[in-house]
């Protein structure tokens, strides 16, 4: 049914950020209604141990820490919703949100949609998703039990995939585009130290192989310095690339930079052409290109919300 209501607060996203945005306006008593998005839970509910998250000695497993947040922001009273936007026109007041079926009202707007995974965009990988290449260890590393697979990329994320892999695989082989890795020191070092895992720098995946079969039988590789083509024998394909921010909605509305991330001033405050649109502010990893951590989203998702906090009085609710 369509609603008549208009809320003091919409947060489009639930990752660590948005529901961080959802604990701090839900205790001001702003009953913030989270539209979950595409990815529930955001990338923290796709992962493993996370073990730099202050206040866990041990580590916590990414979706019990988002399953707290969650618990969390219901507790003081916020709204989580199975939704996401179609569309939205910032230039109204109040912003109104076109949710495909329905259309709802809010006086501000917490923008938290993270980024998802980057792909190669290969034909040969995009024929393959689902059936061999993926982009979630933690969803898919129990098929490729007893397998060689292949992890892409050489952040920290490559280096933490490609260890839980190795739970599951006989082999695992890195294939890092560059010579340098990208990936913090303390991770290289763990994954260098597996007996399992091994690394591949300078060599591009060209082809994955299997599309007649619908399932993946190996990647064609090239060595970027030495320009030799080869095969390399696997049955899994796990990207570890990178994110795109999902700020598309917002072409043409807001400042974004060559990569399309929101351009923010004073961490969360957005813009068009410059100018600060007033009630309308962004955090975590959708306006973060440069730290990209758990605890900072939570940080921006934090003065996103008071900076909403401040707007409301100052402009009423
Ligand atoms: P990242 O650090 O941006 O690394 C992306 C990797 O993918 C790089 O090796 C990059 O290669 C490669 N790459 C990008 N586009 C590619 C393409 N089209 N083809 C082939 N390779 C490509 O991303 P991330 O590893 O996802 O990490 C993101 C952030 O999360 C970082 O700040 C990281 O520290 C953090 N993180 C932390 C932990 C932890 O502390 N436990 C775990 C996971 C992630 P080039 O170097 O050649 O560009």
């Amino acid at each position: 049914m369509p609603e008549n209501i208009t809320h003091d607060t919409v947060i489009l996203g639930s990752g660590c950020a948005g529901l961080t945005a959802a604990i701090y306006t839900g205790r001001a008593n702003l009953k913030p209604l989270v539209l979950e998005g595409h990815e529930p839970g955001g990338q923290l509910s796709i992962t493993t141990l996370v073990e730099n998250f202050p206040g866990w000695p041990e580590g916590v497993q990414g979706p019990d820490l988002i399953e707290n947040m969650k618990k969390q922001a219901v507790r003081f009273g916020a709204e989580l919703r199975l939704a996401h936007l179609s569309s939205i026109d910032l230039t109204k007041r109040p912003f109104a949100l076109n949710l495909g079926k329905e259309t709802i009202h809010t006086r501000t707007l917490i923008i938290a949609s993270g980024a998802s995974a980057r792909w190669l965009n290969l034909p040969s990988e995009q024929a393959l998703i689902g059936h061999g290449v993926t982009s979630c260890a933690t969803c898919d590393g129990f098929f490729a039990s007893g397998k060689e697979i292949a992890v892409i990329g050489g952040g920290d994320t490559a280096m933490e995939e490609a260890l839980f892999l190795t739970r599951f695989a006989t082999k695992v082989t890195i294939i890092n585009r560059s010579e340098k890795f990208r990936a913090s020191k303390i991770m290289l070092d763990r994954a260098m130290a597996h007996p399992n895992i091994r690394f591949l720098s300078s060599t591009v995946v060209e082809e994955v192989l299997g599309v007649e079969e619908k399932d993946v039988k190996g990647l064609r590789v090239k060595n970027q310095v030495s320009g030799e083509q080869y095969v390399l024998p696997v049955a899994f394909m796990f990207l570890a690339i990178g994110h795109i921010p999902n700020a598309e909605a917002f072409r043409g509305m807001i400042d974004v930079d060559h990569e399309g991330y929101i351009q923010t001033r004073n961490n969360v405050f957005t813009t068009h052409n410059g100018e600060i649109i007033p009630g309308v502010f962004a955090c975590g990893d959708i306006q973060d290109r440069r730290y990209r951590q758990a605890i900072t989203a939570a940080g921006s998702g934090c003065m996103a919300a008071l900076e909403v906090e401040k707007y409301l009085e100052e402009h009423g609710r």
